[in-house]
């Protein structure tokens, strides 16, 4: 299996509710950075993680790729069912890019072949959306509009092919954390200047005309995070990530999701690959890499080639 990362073209973050969830409305869009994941028939269910921050990555059942062969074996009454898992980590961990999710969605796609238990995409979506939030858009890809806890999914018309370059931070940032600090800083600017905590998330709709027009000149300026302060306050560093990203003429720079990654949209595949170069040479980051999207989401890949 293939999987694509994903990052936020939009991410607006409603005021925090009594469960602990924030409503979310979120633009995604998968890009061209993958983690590989290979799904074979065992007696008992075994997991190994190489690559990419595979030291910060658990091996066991607390592995999002176990947790998701497990709710289909269950959803689908499969019994005794065990897999072995291996996955190839191209996605830094912890990076707002969901990769945890990514290797989940493979999972639930090859888990569903192997088995042959024949689940529509809308049962794979149910049992995603319980394993966490952005799995569901893991199995689809492309870009997409996200509600709720980002699991309500429309697809977004947008053309066209957009490059970006993505800067990696040194570690990771916990979700958990950016979430609880963008709670806190709303709370104290609320007290600060009397205004309510938050307004309840509202979908860009300049965002989705420029994303139909296809051209990144009109995409870049509106890329918005609401975490990004918070990842901003944890991470301070990140700033001169993102200012760098704008001296070197990106149309938008952003925090993707809940950081520390870095999204730079470029004017073209060329400017993609420069932004990478300048940005690792400059030090802001631990490295960078160019990618595109939209891409398509979980994908099975035989002899190398997607099928
Ligand atoms: P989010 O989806 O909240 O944006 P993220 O992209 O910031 O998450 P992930 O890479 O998905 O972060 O990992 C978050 C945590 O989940 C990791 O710190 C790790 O402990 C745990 N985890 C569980 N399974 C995986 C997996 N297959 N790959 C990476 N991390 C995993």
């Amino acid at each position: 299996m293939r999987v694509p990362a994903k990052i936020n073209l939009q991410l607006a973050v409603g005021p925090v509710r009594g469960d602990g969830y924030h409503p979310l409305v979120t633009v995604f869009h998968a890009v061209s950075l993958f983690d590989e994941v290979t799904v074979r028939p065992a007696t008992e269910m075994a997991l190994a993680v190489t690559g990419e921050d595979a030291a910060a990555v658990p091996a066991d059942r607390l592995n999002l790729a176990w947790r998701a062969a497990r709710a289909l074996a269950q959803a689908a009454n499969v019994r005794d069912g065990a897999v072995g898992i291996e996955i190839r980590k191209r996605i830094p961990a912890a990076a707002g890019l969901a990769g945890g999710s990514a290797d989940a969605a493979a999972t639930l796609v090859a888990c569903n072949e192997i088995w042959q238990v024949g689940l529509s995409q809308r049962d794979l979506a149910e049992i995603a959306a319980d394993i966490g939030s952005d799995v569901p858009f893991s199995l689809v890809g492309g870009t997409a509009v996200g509600r709720g806890r980002g699991d309500e999914l429309t697809p977004a018309l947008a053309s066209g092919e957009y490059h970006w370059a993505l800067a990696f931070g040194r570690t990771g940032l916990s979700t958990a954390n950016v979430y609880a600090t963008c709670d806190r800083l709303r709370a104290a600017r609320a007290k600060a200047m009397g205004q309510p905590l938050a307004a309840e998330p509202e979908l860009s709709t300049e965002l989705m005309t420029a994303l139909r027009s296809g051209d990144p000149a009109r995409v870049g300026p509106l890329l918005t995070n609401d975490l990004q302060p918070a990842a901003l306050s944890l991470r301070p560093g990140l700033r001169r990530t993102l200012a760098a990203g704008r001296e070197h003429g990106a149309l938008g720079s952003i925090v993707s999701g809940s950081g520390p990654t870095c999204a730079f949209l470029a004017r073209d595949a060329a400017h993609a690959s420069d932004l990478a170069v300048a940005l690792t040479s400059s030090g802001v980051c631990r490295t960078a890499a160019r990618a595109s999207g939209p891409v398509p989401g979980a994908m099975v890949v035989r002899n190398g080639r997607p099928s």
